[in-house]
């Protein structure tokens, strides 16, 4: 990961500023419930060993995570990767087969999280605001 963040002069994008952008554009100060939509939500605790932020709605009962319900939430690559794939090819212009072969991914993967991105408005607000900040 490393190597190829500094070949594109891009800054190590860590997990935890991913997380923590995604969470103000979904959540900001007052999450609200992603299934009944109240407001009578509680953080509550991370998810065993990662730092996504786990939710509770006191109204349904339901538990929630920053990923819940995004395409990022059964992802098999990283949510780095995904970040860093998506960078290279909308922001750098760089060709799937090349982003294959720097990544290790599979062109298949590649295009793949291309394609997601391109029509998800969450993942293309997320991926502005990290490479510009
Ligand atoms: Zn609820």
């Amino acid at each position: 990961m490393r190597e190829y963040d500094e070949e594109l002069k891009i800054p190590v994008i860590s997990e935890n500023k991913i997380l923590s952008v995604l969470r103000t554009i979904r959540f900001g100060e007052n999450p609200r419930c992603i299934y009944c939509g109240s407001e009578t939500v509680i953080r509550w605790g991370y998810v065993p060993h990662s730092k996504k932020q786990r939710y509770l709605c006191k109204k349904c009962g339901a538990t929630f995570n920053d990923l819940t319900g995004t395409p990022l939430e059964n992802s098999k690559i990283s949510i780095r990767d995904w970040v860093l794939i998506a960078h290279m090819f909308f922001n750098k212009g760089i060709r799937v087969s090349e982003i294959a072969k720097m990544t290790h991914h599979s062109p298949r993967t590649v295009s793949r999280v291309i394609s997601i991105t391109r029509e998800n408005k969450l993942l293309k607000e997320l991926l502005k605001k990290i490479t510009s900040s």
